[in-house]
């Protein structure tokens, strides 16, 4: 499925991809409603609603991903309510072997996520990843997502890589999408992002990863 012979760097998508996306779904769609409703003293009904539509509207820009963002338009310190939900945090089985044989082969290993730093140090304190990564790039340090052509030109100009021997994973289809029209050689899905959910159907031009360890590289 992946064509590990003709790539020497990897790039990798963090939530959804390495680790649990659960987390996040609790996180905004429970959590942060209900912190919500009991600040602004209103129904949780009234509170989930307000929290989904604003959700709607900011999804995929970066804006979306920004703590501080969130932190302004509700009023929740929205690091402080990640960082003492932590011990939800989980990785994807299979997430660590993964990256432990990538990094043993010898080839680069490049987070590219369009988490915020906030979030990304939470989640590298909780899961351990960080040791097995070259770069940790965030979307938010060029102030474009993913999903943005800008964020590949950055990427490129800061950690300059051969796109047709790099391999993107990412569970966003968008962001695949954006990767491919960059000219990304090699792309990957992932079938079951979020562990409190169904697997997705394979609908996607891309190979869909479903174990880890199907897709371990060889040197
Ligand atoms: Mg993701």
């Amino acid at each position: 499925m992946i064509d590990w012979k003709n790539i020497d760097t990897a790039l990798l998508d963090m939530d959804g991809t390495l680790l649990d996306l659960a987390y996040d779904n609790w996180f905004w769609l429970q959590h942060v409603p209900a912190e919500y409703a009991k600040a602004n003293n209103i129904a949780p009904e009234q509170s989930l609603e307000i929290i989904r539509d604003w959700i709607n509207r900011h999804h995929g820009t970066l804006n979306w991903y920004c703590l501080d963002f969130w932190s302004d338009e509700l009023k929740l310190n929205i690091a402080e309510l990640k960082r003492q939900t932590g011990d939800r945090i989980a990785l994807r089985p299979g997430a660590l072997e993964f990256l432990r044989a990538l990094k043993s082969s010898g080839r680069r290993v490049v987070m590219a996520t369009n988490a915020h730093r906030d979030a990304l140090s939470v989640k590298l304190d909780r899961s351990g990843i960080g040791e097995y990564f070259d770069e940790l790039v965030s979307s938010h340090d060029y102030g474009v997502a993913k999903e943005d052509q800008g964020f590949w030109t950055a990427l490129q100009q800061q950690h300059p890589f051969a796109p047709q021997q790099t391999l993107f994973i990412d569970d966003s289809l968008p962001v695949l999408h954006s990767a491919h029209q960059y000219g990304i050689g090699h792309l990957a899905s992932i079938l079951h992002p979020d562990s409190s959910q169904p697997k997705r159907s394979h609908t996607n031009p891309y190979p869909a990863i479903d174990l880890w360890l199907d897709v371990l590289p060889h040197e």
